[in-house]
């Protein structure tokens, strides 16, 4: 079960919020809290999911562009070798 669903995966609540920043951040460039740095140069807003009876939060990059970025700058948590990875930077 996902928070996108309604239910919380850890109390199964169904006390669950969103909230997205997305146009505050576009808005406000970085100063943004309620976001992730892809690197240096990047920042991807976050939709919040937030259980209101235990607290807990799941959190998703909603722009395909920044998920692709990742792709090409992050390691895989998997321990593999990221071929998609461009040396650019
Ligand atoms: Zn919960």
């Amino acid at each position: 079960m996902a928070m996108r669903n309604g239910v919380c995966p850890i109390c199964n609540s169904p006390e669950v919020y969103v909230g997205t920043t997305r146009m505050a951040s576009i808005r406000a460039g970085s100063y943004g809290a309620n976001s992730i740095p892809v690197n240096w140069a990047i920042t991807a807003p976050l939709e919040n999911f937030v259980c209101a009876d235990c607290g807990y939060v799941e959190s998703y990059i909603l722009e395909p562009e920044k998920l692709e970025k990742i792709r090409e700058l992050w390691d895989r948590a998997d321990g593999e070798p990221n071929h998609k990875r461009k040396n650019d930077e």
